[in-house]
């Protein structure tokens, strides 16, 4: 369970973010709202990788801690920027980082079946087209096996078919005690 008390972000005069308060339970959440509605800014913060300048995010009842190597381990983010190594193959980018999470080595192999990538999973990363950037973006957090998936926007660019893949994908990651927000806008 994921709980955000009174958060507020701010970005120099932008309040992008006020007094949010919300529980997120088991399961599959979206996240709605036009663009400069503070989707991001919520995943990120959520992810760790921002700071509320008020309140706090609680994982099951803890208030997080910058540093907690465990919590992280049970994060996957997917967000705007893709966060491959662009010189690195698909394939070899979601190795590293499934080591880097202790993840199963053939639970890659699984992801990028299921997401569509087997014929390009030997492709650099920086030869990709955005949408093919963005399906590898989601695979790797998806590659980590994490708990809790945040993902920003995973069907932006996508043509349909692109975007049946992540999400049977995302079903496929989906069992029960694990817990997703997924932001769209709209
Ligand atoms: P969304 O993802 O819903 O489009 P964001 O979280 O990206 O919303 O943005 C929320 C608000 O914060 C917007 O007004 C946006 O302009 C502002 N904002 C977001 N990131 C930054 C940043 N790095 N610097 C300044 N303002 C930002
Ligand atoms: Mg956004």
């Amino acid at each position: 369970m994921i709980e955000l008390r009174g958060v507020r972000a701010i970005y120099g005069r932008t309040i992008a973010l006020d007094q949010v308060d919300l529980e997120i339970g088991e399961g599959i959440t979206g996240l709605f709202g036009p663009n400069g509605s503070g989707k991001s800014t919520l995943l990120r913060i959520i992810a760790g990788l921002q700071r509320p300048a008020r309140g706090e995010v609680r994982f099951d009842g803890r208030p997080r801690h910058p540093a907690d190597e465990n919590l992280r381990r049970r994060i996957g983010y997917a967000g705007h920027d893709v966060g491959l190594y662009g010189r690195l193959s698909i394939e070899e980018n979601l190795r590293l980082f499934a080591a880097l999470w202790g993840a199963p080595d053939d639970h890659v192999t699984h992801v990028i079946e299921t997401i569509g990538l087997a014929d390009r999973a030997a492709s650099r990363v920086d030869e990709l087209s955005a949408g093919l950037k963005r399906r590898a973006g989601v695979a790797r957090a998806l590659a980590c096996a994490p708990e809790i998936l945040l993902l920003d926007e995973p069907f932006a660019t996508l043509d349909d078919e692109a975007a049946d893949l992540v999400t049977s994908a995302i079903q496929t990651w989906h069992s029960p005690g694990r817990t997703a927000v997924i932001a769209t806008h709209g």
